[in-house]
Formats: C-alpha cells, structure tokens, sequence
C-alpha cells in the first residue's frame, strides 16, 4: 500500500480504538486465515470466581477454601485471584504458607502447618503421584463440562477436595467470532485449560477447533506450527503467557485491557478490548488494500 493509504487506514483504525503500531500489520491482516484466541481475558471476561468447593470427606468446605487461599496468597495468577476474594467474601482467616512456589501451567505449591501442599490442574496432581479416585474425576469431568476450570488441592499425597471456578464469557465473543467464521475464516481456541473445559467455552462462542493443554512456553509453537501449514496466522490474546505467540504469528492483536507485555510484543492494540475490534480490523485493512490496486 502507498504511505498515503497506510496512514488513512491507521487514522481511522484510530478513530475505532485500533491501533495499528506498524503498516506491514494493515497490509497482512487481510490476508490472515487463521486466528488463534487466547482464552482467559480475550474470550472470557478474564475474572474467574469461585463457583465450586467440593472437600472430601474430613475436611470441611471453609478448610478447603482456606487451604487454597494460604497456597494462593502470593500468586497474581486469575485463579489465585479467584481463591483469595472467595476467602476474603467468607471472612475466613488464611493460614500462613512458606516455601511458596509458582508452576506455570500447573498450579502452585508451599508448606502450610510443616505439610507441603499442591493446588493445580490433574496434570500436577499425576506429577506428584497424588491418587484420584474414579468418583473425584468424575466431580472434576462433569465441573469441566460446564466450562468451569476444576483444580485439585492435596496436602503430602492425600487429596482434600476440588475447588472449581468460572469465568464467563465476553456478551461479545460469539457475534465478533460469527462474524469472522462467515468470512472463512478458521478459528481456534488456545489455552492452558484442560481440554473439556475449553471445548465447553469454544462451543459456547462457536470455535471450530481447540488446543488445549498448552503450557505458557509452548505457545509460540503451536503458532508456528500452524504456519508451517501455509497459512497466515494471527493471534489474539492479552496475558504475559501470549506474548511470544503475538510475535510468531503474522499479525498479534493484544487486547488494551491486557498486560504491557502483551502490548508491547503486539502488531495491533485493540482498546475496547472486545473480538468485535478484530472483524474491523481486517475490514480496515481490506480497504486499505483495495484503494492503492
Ligand atoms: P491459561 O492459558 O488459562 O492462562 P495457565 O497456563 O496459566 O492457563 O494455567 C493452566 C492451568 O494450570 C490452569 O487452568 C490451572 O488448572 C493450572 N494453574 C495455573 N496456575 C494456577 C494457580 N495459581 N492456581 C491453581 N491452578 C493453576
Ligand atoms: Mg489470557
């Protein structure tokens, strides 16, 4: 496209909330087959709330939901969020945890009463060769059919309940993403999640395909990995775990209300963050196209 036409087309990506960073973004974006999604906090609302506390027999729901606040206390990820309002909603006192640690794409552990305690999905609790019963994964299945995300809390090896949260999705998903699908467009869901969980919130939104599983470093292949199909991906996403998959794909969109360093490794920042932004996005850069032909 000529100067002129980028900068028309960035004044009135402006104009709409959507800023274009550079003009090789305004021309590609029209061409993009494939848009990937992040899930928390680009598909979903991104403020998962405690919906479910489920302890086994010996341990009461306040001891349950205490227990996870005390591993969560000094973790900023969503779900830690989640635990400690729950907590805080209750008026529970927290007890005290050391030896805290993060495990990206797992959960969290720490030692809380002398005990070392771990919180997190079913693949941490098959690290720690934690049994779970047939009866407890069917509790965790049917939450993740619901499109919550079911997280386990042992303390040593014993399982002492199932804690579940729910993040809704944006009123604006399923109409910004029908949209793209009328235009061809073909649409994926990728995220950390287990896969039940993800199929329920892509079937909710209507995404045709889901990569679930993914761990925070493994997003950026999976990007490429498309690519190396033939086609131009873009990636729309909005967490510190996005960024290396907003720079691997051909054009990354990060959501304003995300992290700095999501928009920072971003092509395109969508300010209203809301997917509706990404229909405009490639409408602006068709029309930016078709004027310098
Ligand atoms: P996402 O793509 O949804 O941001 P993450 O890679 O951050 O996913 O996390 C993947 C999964 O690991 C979560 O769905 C959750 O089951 C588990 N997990 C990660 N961090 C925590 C935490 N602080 N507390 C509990 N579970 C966690
Ligand atoms: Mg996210």
């Amino acid at each position: 496209a000529t100067p002129t036409a980028i900068m028309v087309g960035t004044g009135k990506g402006a104009e709409n909330g959507i800023l274009i960073k550079n003009g090789t973004a305004l021309e590609v974006t029209q061409q993009l087959e494939t848009l990937v999604f992040d899930k928390t906090g680009t598909v979903t609302q991104g403020h998962p709330a405690v919906t479910d506390v489920a302890p086994q027999a010996g341990t009461t729901s306040d001891e349950l939901l205490s227990l996870a606040a005390s591993l969560e206390q000094y973790s900023e990820h969503p779900l830690a969020v989640a635990i400690q309002q729950a907590a805080t909603e209750q008026a529970l006192t927290v007890p005290a945890s050391r030896d805290f640690k993060a495990l990206p794409g797992y959960g969290v552990t720490g030692v809380v009463a002398d005990q070392v305690a771990w919180l997190g999905n079913l693949a941490l609790m098959q690290q720690q060769q934690i049994t779970i019963t047939p009866a407890q994964q069917q509790t965790a299945a049917a939450l993740a059919q619901a499109g919550k995300t079911p997280f386990y809390l042992a303390v040593g090896a014993e399982l002492k309940g199932i804690l579940a949260v729910a993040d809704p999705v944006k009123a604006s998903s399923a109409q910004a993403l029908a949209a793209l699908k009328q235009q061809g467009k073909h649409l994926v869901l990728l995220t950390g999640d287990n896969q039940q969980t993800a199929q329920a919130i892509a079937e909710q939104v209507g995404i045709d395909e889901v990569i679930s599983d993914v761990l925070p470093a493994d997003k950026a292949a999976v990007i490429a990995k498309l690519q190396a199909k033939g086609q131009k991906v873009g990636m729309v996403g909005d967490g510190i775990n996005d960024a290396p998959a907003l720079v691997q794909a051909d054009v990354g969109l990060a959501m304003g209300s995300g992290t700095d360093v999501a928009i920072d490794a971003a092509d395109i920042v969508l300010l209203n963050h809301q997917l509706t932004s990404v229909p405009t996005a490639l409408a602006l850069s068709q029309r930016t196209m078709r004027t310098i032909k």
